[in-house]
């Protein structure tokens, strides 16, 4: 393999990059074309030849003098050391010195403290927002001559270098401005790794247009980033406008409301269906569980499997108040579940079902004032909450951050890689990385089953 140089200089450089010597037989298909190896070798080479040959070009340059504007000569040559996507690379460098006055100069428009492509490290950063550290730094090692961040430490220094960058860049003008925009606000938890910061808040959200743009943000409380700037720069990339018509969903935390009072959004907001449903969707499965050992409990495990339903069916409508009515029901029957016996991994059906219901009660008490009639809305085409299905909060947080309980984070390197897992999901880190999301409209079924 050979790589030959054209342009406008006559003599066309050449350069031997590597011998391929491949198996003519094919009896054993593992012989058909190149191997990762070779491939990587190939890279690597070609990689350090087109360096070479721009590094050429570029020593060409001369500088003017910027302190007297008099003619530079080359002082010495300099060695730069810069990771690529293919390899690391030594790019030859002169440095000048002026003729006049003796200033040194150096090339023409280099970055001087430069230590690895663009490229580079948003593919870094990239993988390991999506990936643990270790496994991103082992999938870059498996298939690219990277030799620069094996080690998943220093693979969290770029990423979180990365999300620093992120989380102080500008909003994105949008082309249109939207009419309306729903804004989602959550929260959830990660380990602490320090002593007496066993938990960490992290506050993450979404903003959707009705032609199914979107944007998510999150991050860590008590860290450098404020989560209403986040806020108001989302609302700002997706085409906010003066007249632009706000709905804010969120769960029952006070401090979540707020964030968005202090992110400028008035209106009250009203309580995500998704928590609430979330919440059914327990008391239901455990009503399901219940033991139909004898004919009076299968009599009640209908009456309270039906009770459930109606419970939904009265939230779900704005009868949040009558919701009452199936609790108390339920309560009365219960009582011929006593004494039943639990499943050696499930546990006690009855006593998971007495729970998921004081949990409802519980958060339908403390949210009643944020409750709306969600089947009209949802009937008038608006919207009830989230159309992330799984809830931000999982989809954003839990699937990279709380995956196992060994996983361990200190406030800066979640929050920042936070930022990177967010730019990933709007496709904004780098070009030709794109969104992760589902279009929007796919997911109307979805969430109309939710309710
Ligand atoms: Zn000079």
């Amino acid at each position: 393999m050979q790589l030959v140089e054209t342009g406008t200089d006559n003599r066309a450089r050449s350069v031997d990059v590597m011998e391929i010597s491949r198996p003519n037989d094919l009896g054993d298909i593992a012989n058909l074309g190149l191997t990762l190896p070779e491939a990587k070798q190939i890279l690597a080479r070609v990689q350090q030849a087109v360096v070479a040959a721009q590094a050429n070009d570029h020593a060409t340059l001369r500088p003017d003098c910027s302190s007297c504007g008099g003619r530079c000569h080359v002082k010495d040559w300099r060695l730069h050391q810069i990771a690529t996507l293919f390899g690391t690379v030594a790019v030859r460098l002169p440095r000048f010195r002026c003729a006049g006055c003796s200033r040194t100069e150096t090339c023409v428009s280099w970055p001087s403290h430069c230590r690895s492509t663009p490229e580079l490290d948003q593919l870094r950063a990239h993988l390991s927002a999506l990936m643990p550290f270790r496994v991103a730094a082992g999938v870059l090692a498996h298939l690219l001559p990277v030799e620069a961040g094996k080690s998943p430490e220093t693979l969290r220094g770029h990423t979180l270098k990365v999300g620093e960058q992120l989380r102080n860049a500008a909003a994105v003008k949008p082309a249109a401005a939207a009419s309306a925009v729903t804004i989602t606000l959550d929260s959830t938890f990660i380990r602490g790794c320090r002593d007496g910061e066993r938990h960490l808040e992290v506050r993450v959200g979404n903003v959707e247009t009705p032609d199914g743009g979107r944007q998510v943000f999150g991050a860590v409380a008590r860290t450098d980033t404020d989560i209403s700037v986040l806020i108001r720069r989302s609302l700002e990339t997706v085409g906010r406008t003066n007249d632009t018509e706000l709905t804010a969903f969120t769960d029952g935390c006070p401090g979540l409301r707020s964030i968005l009072a202090d992110a400028g959004i008035t209106d009250p907001p009203i309580l995500d269906w998704f928590h609430i449903a979330m919440r059914l969707q327990h008391a239901k499965q455990a009503a399901s569980g219940l033991s139909t050992d004898q004919p009076d409990r299968v009599r009640a495990k209908a009456v309270i499997v039906a009770e459930v339903e109606r419970l939904r069916w009265r939230i779900w409508n704005g009868k949040a108040k009558n919701a009452r009515c199936s609790l108390d029901r339920i309560r009365n029957v219960m009582q011929v579940f006593k004494g039943e016996r639990g499943h050696r991994t499930t546990g006690v059906p009855s006593r998971k079902l007495w729970r998921a219901l004081h949990e409802v009660d519980n958060y339908l008490r403390g949210q009643s004032t944020w409750l709306v009639n969600y089947a009209k809305r949802y009937r008038a085409g608006l919207r009830v909450g989230t159309s992330v299905t799984e809830g931000t909060a999982n989809f954003l947080v839990n699937r990279r951050m709380k995956k196992s309980q060994q996983m361990r984070w200190s406030r800066r390197g979640a929050d920042l890689l936070l930022q990177v897992r967010c730019a990933v999901h709007n496709g904004a880190l780098g070009s030709g990385f794109g969104h992760l999301f589902e279009p929007a409209s796919s997911q109307g079924p979805q969430l109309a089953m939710a309710a």
